[in-house]
């Protein structure tokens, strides 16, 4: 029946940079359709923890500074001595930095980049060859933005961060789909999170984005929580290289 293959019952789930935000909302959401949920955190997770014990399934809290590649060997090491196979990767850990464009300074745009795209894109190699090696279908679910395909104002590495997933997203894809690895991408809109809180608190920003989006409020972490199962279910396993927008119509403007 077509609703069993939404369901995620054995599978297991890395979603980097969960323990707040879009991030914890998708590993929610990936556990309540039966995942076990690696959840690697820099920082302490202990709500997402709580969520999680509520839910019920195995899960598994693991930590990484995911601003280098150092930590990448390890941290696939110890996932699979925790959960024995990894599944399903979902690349969300992301920061953004905001300056001006003509003073942007190198520093912020290498944070940026080793975070949001370099490890995304290296944490994706290392987990594709451990589905290659199981020879097993494997999903990877990036976290775009819509600044992957538009220019955005003083994010200049989110901007080229969040452009480079996307285009990775499809690289992939094209390498991986023959191993039956889906790549795929989500694109959230404006969500109401840590990350857009400078923007959500200035009130010119935060009115004139509002008005832009047809749905008429800024996203929540649950809403993507039917777009990340989908993606990392057997319901898309025709799937590959999409990046999915989920943003209350912005793009559509
Ligand atoms: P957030 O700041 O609440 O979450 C970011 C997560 O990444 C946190 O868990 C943080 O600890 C983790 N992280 C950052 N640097 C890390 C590091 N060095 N090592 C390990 N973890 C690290 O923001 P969010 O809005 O939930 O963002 C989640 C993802 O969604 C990011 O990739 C972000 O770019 C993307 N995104 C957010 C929005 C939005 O409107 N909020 C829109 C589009 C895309």
């Amino acid at each position: 029946m077509i609703l069993d293959n939404f369901k995620l019952n054995g599978k297991v789930a890395m979603v980097t940079g969960c323990n707040t935000g879009l991030g914890q909302g998708m590993a929610l959401g990936l556990a309540e359709a039966g995942a076990t949920i690696v959840a690697v955190n820099r920082d302490n997770a202990e709500d997402t923890e709580k969520k999680l014990k509520e839910i019920g399934n195995p899960y598994f809290m693991l930590k990484a500074d995911l601003s280098s590649i150092d930590v990448i060997p390890n941290l696939v090491q110890e996932a699979l001595a925790s959960a024995s196979k990894i599944d399903i990767l979902v690349n969300n850990a992301g920061i953004i930095r905001r300056d001006d464009s003509l003073v942007f300074s190198e520093k912020d745009w290498d944070d940026v980049m080793n975070v949001n795209s370099k490890v995304l894109f290296f944490l994706s190699q290392a987990v594709a060859n451990h589905y290659i090696a199981r020879k097993v279908r494997g999903k990877i679910i990036n976290i775009c933005s819509m600044l992957s395909f538009q220019g955005g104002i003083r994010v200049p590495s989110y901007t080229a961060s969040k452009s480079a997933a996307a285009g990775l997203t499809r690289l992939m894809a094209n390498e991986w789909a023959q191993y039956n690895i889906n790549v795929n991408a989500i694109a959230p809109g404006y969500m109401d999170t840590d990350n857009t809180a400078p923007i959500m608190a200035d009130p010119e920003r935060a009115k004139a984005i509002l008005s832009r989006i047809p749905a008429g409020s800024w996203g929540l972490a649950s809403d993507l929580q039917g777009p990340i199962v989908f993606l990392a279910s057997d319901a898309s396993n025709y799937l590959h290289g999409a990046i999915i927008p989920v943003d209350g119509g912005w793009l559509a403007r």
